[in-house]
């Protein structure tokens, strides 16, 4: 708690409301966690004068207000950018809160809560640890590499390119139902780069056939070495969207199938929503024919994108894979679990399996378990692995992990 505080102390924060009580109570709970810098604004008018001339982490915003309203301050902070994060609070419905809440996400705000006054500390608390957690993810995201194509196709050729396994679980009882294979590029000056900057240098240069064909290789011939110690279990391999445009994909991914003796039902292609929405046919064409030979195929980083529910539809997949950021800090943000709720409705009429990935922490955890989801993946069960740490992980921490959560 105390590391928490200070971790909390150097934020600065703005307090919009019209009602002396409620800035007053907001600003003791602040203060509760170690907040000093704190200043405060009648209505909207003076909340953006006192943003131009002030550095502002975060806004709590109360919606009714003389002058300018919390809506119309909202619209105003996204448009002109003037802070990330901000807090809506609010004496009225929840509905209403959570929409405007919804309005400002989509804006291109970061809604750290919504909350029906008075504002209580534990929510509070959530709420600030979510934002350091998106500050530090923001943080890490800002990491520039200076790659070229040319690099990585040396790293393709000199077999640097590995991959990791990321388990999926069941949710009731913990069981392992599949990996997610990740690929990971070890690099001599950057470490691990992550794969979404060489994926998309991949992509945009034309090399990402070949970097699906070797990490689906990798993958098979993995797959092949556990069953023969008879472990079996699924696996679920990436296609980037330009995959689909590969009119020998199908073919190329039957022989390798053929060579490590796999059975395509053992097998998982994940593509993303927006793949599906922006190359509906192409995509059809492509995940109809895997379908046909028995793979399964996973609608992945759902919510991300806009694919509309008549093109999932028909898409011819068995599994949606719910975005982290639909997941992470579900527990404490009422529009996430509005939206969740509806996907899961979603997913049952359209006969989906779910998936979720990003669970972090124990009460997004709690929180799905009681909610319908299928099958789960992410940090608090399991990060990716290189294939030794799975196995003994899988031998040895997963009956841990179900004493500890079931
Ligand atoms: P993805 O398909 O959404 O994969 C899940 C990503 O979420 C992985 O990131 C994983 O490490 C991360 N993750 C898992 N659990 C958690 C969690 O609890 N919290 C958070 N914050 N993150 C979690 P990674 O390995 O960095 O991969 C990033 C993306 O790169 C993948 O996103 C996928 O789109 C792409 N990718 C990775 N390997 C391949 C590949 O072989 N082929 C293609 N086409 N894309 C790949
Ligand atoms: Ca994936
Ligand atoms: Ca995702």
């Amino acid at each position: 708690m105390n590391q928490a505080i200070n971790q909390f102390e150097s934020l600065s924060i703005l307090v919009v409301d019209d009602s002396l009580v409620q800035r007053e109570h907001v600003i003791s709970v602040c203060q509760s966690y170690g907040i000093k810098n704190i200043t405060t604004a009648v209505n909207g008018k003076e909340a953006i004068e006192k943003l131009a001339i002030t550095k502002v982490d975060l806004a709590f915003i109360d919606l009714e207000m003389p002058v300018m309203d919390g809506v119309s301050l909202i619209r105003e902070i996204a448009s002109q950018k003037l802070l990330k994060f901000i807090i809506v609070l609010s004496s009225k419905d929840p509905t209403l809160i959570l929409s405007i809440g919804t309005m400002a996400q989509n804006d291109g705000l970061c809604v750290i809560g919504t909350f029906k006054k008075p504002l209580q500390s534990s929510f509070l608390h959530a709420s600030l640890n979510k934002m350091l957690n998106e500050k530090n993810r923001q943080n890490k995201q800002t990491q520039s590499y200076d790659l070229t194509a040319e690099d990585l196709l040396v790293a393709l050729d000199k077999d640097n390119i590995l991959i990791h396994f990321q388990p999926k679980l069941k949710v009731e009882i913990l069981l392992l139902s599949g990996v997610e294979v990740l690929a990971r590029w070890p690099h001599e000056k950057y470490g691990f780069v992550p794969p979404d900057k060489f994926i998309s240098i991949a992509e945009r240069f034309g090399i990402i056939n070949k970097l699906t064909l070797i990490v689906i290789e990798k993958a098979f011939k993995q797959k092949q070495l556990w069953k023969d110690k008879g472990a079996i279990f699924n696996m679920a391999i990436n296609l980037s969207p330009i995959s689909l445009n590969d009119k020998g994909l199908t073919e190329k991914i039957l022989l390798l199938a053929e060579k490590y003796h796999i059975i395509p039902e053992e097998i998982t292609f994940e593509i993303t929503e927006n793949a599906i929405a922006d190359h509906v046919s192409r995509a059809i064409e492509v995940l109809a024919r895997l379908r046909l030979k028995g793979f399964q195929i996973s609608i992945d980083d759902y919510g991300t994108g806009y694919a509309s529910v008549q093109q999932l539809s028909r898409v011819p997949a068995c599994e949606l894979k719910i975005d982290k950021s639909m997941v992470i800090d579900i527990a404490i943000c009422p529009q996430q679990q509005a939206i969740l709720k509806s996907t899961l409705n979603m997913a049952i009429d359209l006969n989906l399996k779910t998936v979720v990935e990003g669970v972090e922490n124990l009460d997004d955890f709690n929180y799905l378990r009681q909610h319908g989801v299928d099958t789960m993946q992410g940090f608090l069960l399991a990060k990716p692995m290189e294939k030794n740490r799975f196995e003994v992980w899988w031998k040895e921490e997963l009956s841990l992990l179900r004493k500890k959560y079931t």
